[in-house]
């Protein structure tokens, strides 16, 4: 069975002396809740200024909380200016790290070529992908829902193992911060047609160990939804993880 992920996205928000207390205090709420790691897995994704600080943090105080980054070059070292290596977040006990979010794919021009390069990089180096897929406005109404995340994920998992360690992301471009989430069906239906791939060009075992999660404007009060689908895992929410008290809300979906 696969253990639900809740992810949280924070994009360029929280500096580092933010992190630490955001961390320390997301992390009070959820021990006062007696909140159960193993049941449902919690993630963030802070700024790469503030890995160091979080890694610190979460290494003294032994926090459940897991952490990644929002990006990753798809090369090892060298003259690549501004790049950060998955060696770099390896070495900062990153366990994740979110690939071919639609931010990057608009506003810095990724292909669903760099985003394979990219999730072959964060594999090398121990990182798990969390490969982030969606379809805009004007695709949905050209073809539909699940053909544009389908084919982006097909190429972001060519060429992987049959056993590679991945997740996956629905974001739907029209859902992400406009407070119009997708409906749980909607993402039941592109979850199950993204869990074919993952069996067409991994394996069966991987399409049933691979976490599917939703995002775009998931919030304590629609999360529920989305969680009762056999084919959604979790979410990767943005917004509403900058806000202690809703996002251990969503991680609390069960409650
Ligand atoms: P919102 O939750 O703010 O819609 O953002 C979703 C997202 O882009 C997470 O990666």
């Amino acid at each position: 069975k696969r253990t639900p992920l809740i992810a949280g996205n924070w994009k360029m928000n929280l500096d580092h002396l933010q992190a630490i207390a955001f961390v320390q205090k997301l992390a009070w709420s959820l021990n006062d809740a007696k909140h159960d790691f193993s049941t449902v897995e919690v993630a963030i994704f802070p700024p790469f200024t503030d890995l160091r600080s979080v890694q610190t943090l979460v290494s003294a105080d032994k926090l459940e909380i897991a952490y990644g980054a929002q990006d990753v070059s798809a090369h090892d070292s060298g003259a690549y200016t501004g790049e950060i290596s998955g060696q770099f977040l390896a070495q900062l006990d990153a366990k994740y790290v979110i690939i071919g979010h639609s931010e990057r794919r608009t506003l810095h021009g990724e292909t669903d070529d760099d985003v394979a390069a990219k999730v072959k990089a964060a594999i090398k180096h121990g990182l798990v992908p969390v490969i982030c897929v969606g379809e805009t406005a004007e695709d949905l109404e050209k073809h539909g829902q699940s053909a544009v995340p389908v084919a982006q994920l097909k190429v972001a998992l060519d060429g992987l193992k049959a056993d590679a360690d991945v997740v996956v992301a629905y974001e739907p471009v029209w859902a992400i911060g406009s407070g119009q989430a997708a409906t749980p069906e909607q993402a039941e239906t592109v979850g199950a047609a993204l869990r074919a791939v993952v069996a067409e060009s991994l394996s069966a075992d991987a399409a049933a160990a691979t976490r599917i999660l939703y995002g775009g404007s998931v919030k304590s009060g629609n999360i529920a939804g989305f969680m009762r689908e056999p084919n959604v895992d979790g979410a990767l929410v943005g917004g509403a993880s900058l806000d202690i008290a809703e996002f251990a809300a969503i991680v609390r979906y069960q409650k």
